[in-house]
């Protein structure tokens, strides 16, 4: 959209044809007039089911992970605006331009040249690498596994202002203590999510784009 263009139906402007669905909160903020006539014919009320905005990018961020080549592990995070638009997504794997196929995945080895750790980017580096906005300052980061403290690091410096994850099962361990410490300091923010929904299950079969009433496909 153009600088200065009108947000879409803002300004009263009407929208054309009754037959468009249309919510009843919609259309009174469009200026639509009467709502009633203009209703969607099979539901009088918005739907329930849809994800909280917490749901929708902690779900994001999982489904980022499945991108992830890891054996082991496979994390995603997700960063949004203050405005609650997605600006980053990312998952943990190897650097740009560094092959899948040569560079080991192996947790123990010998050697630590012979394992992932030498090589692997965590899902928060690569999320904050691959933003598509010129800052992250005041931003939120949605992640299943609290940070480790060299995530924290890169965390604080993007100037991301709110961490939120599932999961802190390494609570305990020196890197994860030295990461809340950072974030303590740094006046970074953190809060475990507590889903509203346990599960999101996505459906990709062609047909079940249009199907309405099939639990499958649905939140559960
Ligand atoms: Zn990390």
């Amino acid at each position: 959209m153009a600088a200065g263009s009108p947000a879409p139906h803002s300004g009263g402007g009407r929208i054309a044809g009754c037959d468009t669905p249309v919510e009843a909160d919609h259309a009174a903020a469009s200026g639509h007039g009467d709502a009633s006539a203009c209703a969607p014919k099979s539901a009088a009320t918005k739907r329930a089911e849809y994800l909280s905005w917490d749901d929708y990018f902690m779900s994001l961020a999982f489904l980022s992970a499945q991108r992830s080549k890891d054996p082991s592990t496979q994390v995603g995070a997700c960063i949004v605006d203050e405005d609650n638009r997605i600006v980053s997504v990312g998952y943990n794997g190897f650097p740009r331009g560094c092959s899948d196929e040569e560079l080991p995945w192996a947790r123990v080895a010998d050697s630590p040249l012979d394992t992932k750790y030498m090589y692997v980017c965590h899902a928060e580096v690569n999320a904050v690498m691959n933003k598509n906005t010129a800052s992250l300052k005041g931003a939120r980061m949605y992640v299943a596994l609290f940070p480790c403290n060299e995530c924290a690091k890169i965390i604080i410096q993007s100037g991301i202002a709110e961490v939120v994850y599932l999961s802190d099962k390494y609570h305990s361990e020196d890197a994860y203590v030295a990461s809340r410490r950072l974030f303590d300091m740094a006046g970074v923010s953190y809060r475990q999510l507590v889903p509203s929904t346990s599960r999101v299950v996505l459906d990709l079969r062609p047909d079940s784009a249009s199907r309405e009433d099939d639990a499958e496909g649905r939140l559960s």
